[in-house]
């Protein structure tokens, strides 16, 4: 342990402990705007880049930033002192003399943390005129908008593409002045091997990098009289949309957010769920054919889109161990205008299918040329956690009022399997759900595999089924997938199922979702809250879903039939690693 004082109090912190961390220790939150760690997912960005963190250090003639430098022994610091917070002041009125002013019009209002420490500091004048710099947005993708003239150059977003994600898009480029951070040649991100993935939107503290919006396709298509409108939610969005009307992280609001998607003006408000229990009858079937053969193994999941990417991109030479089962939105997007068109005599082009996503990559997943079969999107619009509580609001939906309400049927029951999709591990234990039954022909006593849960990056599990002893792996974060499928090609895992997630901790963390600003005890909540919703189902395996069994009685045939492969089963393209 380091031994140190600050503002007078004696301070006890480990060896390597910053500044800024031994002062949290004791409650003072020094201010930063680059500096962001996460221990649960051993993230620290470099910090160093803003410079509103700085302090007095006895002994040292300037002023240092906090954020990096670690606490020494017998170190006396001041973080509260007239010079410190004069100069946090200039630092902050520096960045503000080439930021935009349109707080009011920002994606980011209310969200933005510069915004709140130009409130935190009682700033009431723009103290330096000068200079603007001047880009044009980058609006060529489905899912992310780049406003670099909103950029304060903090390289929070390069720690979370090429260290965490290691997909190594974006870094800073230019000089002096006419330094940004984007990719290389400034090209829109639309034509780099970007995932989509959301992460630098999440660690972003202002208003560069946000989600496209398309509320306005959504409020559109409710107000069209010729249109069906159905709208589908993810499991990761009702462990997190509470967050956004005061609720506690953790509450479980599935009622409150169906009562909201009815109050809004939707045909059909459905649960992606009911397609999650799909994909584990199609995925499950995928995996013990291939255990059975013992060929093309380990399977690896495909229900996250930023990973697909990823894989494209990067391992373009495994395009054909994934499972090709598809996403549970693009399922649902299918069977919305199959399946369900025709028990309410609709045409698939009079339908329009809305998603509810915790994830900025399902945008541009649904856009994906193989997903518009015949010209007609499986699924036509998709928002944000974050986009549907805007929506709320708009429309005055008095959120924390509002009384709890079912999902409507055919496509809103689920099961318990299925709502631990939202977390890292959660796919692979609803397979092996159904998985050992189907293997074993007998009842699992206990259907929880608790070997699979957890935070941690990569997990190894090994789940004794009948007489296989079933070898699994669990990867979040795109950096943590990479290390698994560089141990793939040298031939050096011998898994039989893989899960890979692109967000850290998996979709409960996804790009679309409330901002946490830093604050993971918030991701946690969010994960045990699924399993918390997963417990109290009647049904938890997807194999038992009376609506899975019946839309495959009526509907699909077999798990794996011609028609649920022409349906629910995918391609994926070898991409240019640029
Ligand atoms: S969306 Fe993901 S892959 Fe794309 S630039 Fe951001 S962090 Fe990198
Ligand atoms: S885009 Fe956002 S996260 Fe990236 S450097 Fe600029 S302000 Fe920081
Ligand atoms: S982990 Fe979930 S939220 Fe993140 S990119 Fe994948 S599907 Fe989207």
């Amino acid at each position: 342990m380091i031994n140190l004082t600050i503002n007078g109090i004696d301070v006890s912190v480990k060896k390597g402990t910053t500044v800024l961390d031994a002062a949290r220790s004791i409650g003072i939150k020094i201010p930063t705007l680059c500096y962001m760690a996460l221990d649960c997912f051993d993230v620290r960005t470099p910090g160093g880049s803003c410079r509103l963190c700085v302090v007095e250090i006895e002994g040292r003639p300037n002023l240092a930033p906090s954020c990096c430098i670690a606490a020494e022994e017998g170190m006396v610091v001041k973080t509260n002192s007239q010079r410190a917070i004069n100069g946090r002041r200039t630092v902050l009125d520096l960045i503000l003399s080439d930021h935009p002013k349109d707080c009011l019009n920002c994606a980011k209002n209310m969200n933005c943390e510069l915004q709140q420490l130009a409130a935190d500091f009682g700033l009431t004048k723009v103290l330096y005129g000068g200079e603007q710099s001047t880009y044009e947005l980058d609006l060529a993708n489905e899912s992310i908008v780049r406003d670099l003239n909103k950029c304060i150059m903090c390289r929070r977003c390069e720690t979370a593409c090429n260290t965490v994600q290691t997909v190594g898009v974006l870094s800073g480029i230019n000089r002096g002045f006419e330094s940004v951070v984007g990719p290389a040649n400034e090209r829109p991100l639309n034509d780099t091997k970007c995932t989509f993935c959301g992460q630098c939107v999440t660690a972003c503290p202002t208003g560069a990098l946000t989600e496209m919006n398309k509320t306005y396709s959504v409020w559109q298509a409710i107000n069209d009289p010729n249109k069906h409108v159905v709208v589908q939610t993810a499991p990761a969005v009702r462990v997190a949309i509470g967050e956004e009307f005061g609720m506690d992280a953790g509450t479980v609001a599935t009622g409150k957010m169906v009562a909201g998607l009815k109050r809004m003006g939707f045909d059909a408000v459905f649960d992606t769920d009911f397609a999650a229990d799909v994909t584990i009858m199609e995925e499950t079937t995928e995996l013990i054919e291939r255990v059975t053969k013992g060929e093309n193994l380990p399977i690896l999941t495909s229900c996250c889109p930023g990973w697909v990417k990823f894989f494209e991109h990067q391992f373009p030479n495994l395009c054909n161990i994934p499972s090709t089962a598809k996403s549970p939105q693009q399922m649902f997007g299918a069977l919305a205008k199959s399946y369900y068109a025709e028990k309410v005599d609709k045409q698939p082009k009079e339908i329009v299918s809305v998603s509810v996503m915790p994830c900025l990559a399902k945008k541009y997943e649904a856009a994906r040329d193989e997903f518009a079969p015949e010209g007609v999107r499986d699924v036509d619009v998709v928002i944000s956690t974050r986009e549907l509580a805007t929506m709320f609001r708009e429309a005055g939906i008095q959120f924390d009022n509002l009384p709890d309400e079912q999902f409507d049927n055919p496509m809103g029951e689920s099961t318990g399997a299925a709502v631990i999709f939202g977390a890292t591990g959660g796919v692979l234990e609803a397979a092996l759900r159904t998985a050992a039954e189907w293997i074993t022909k007998e009842e699992l006593g206990k259907v929880d595999f608790e070997a699979v849960r957890g935070m941690e990056g990569i997990r190894e599990a090994t789940v004794k089924v009948g007489d296989l002893d079933l070898k699994a792996a669990i990867a979040s974060g795109l950096g943590n997938a990479r290390k698994l499928l560089e141990k793939i090609e040298a031939g050096e895992a011998e898994y039989h199922a893989i899960e890979i997630m692109a967000c850290p901790g998996g979709c409960i963390n996804g790009g679309g979702q409330p901002y946490i600003k830093g604050d993971e005890t918030i991701l946690e909540k969010r994960r045990q809250a699924l399993y918390n919703a997963d417990a109290d189902l009647p049904v938890r395996q997807s194999h038992k879903s009376p609506a899975v069994i019946d839309l495959y009685e009526n509907y699909l045939g077999e798990p794996g039939s011609h028609k649920a492969h022409k349906l629910l089963h995918t391609s994926y393209t070898p991409r240019q690693n640029a």
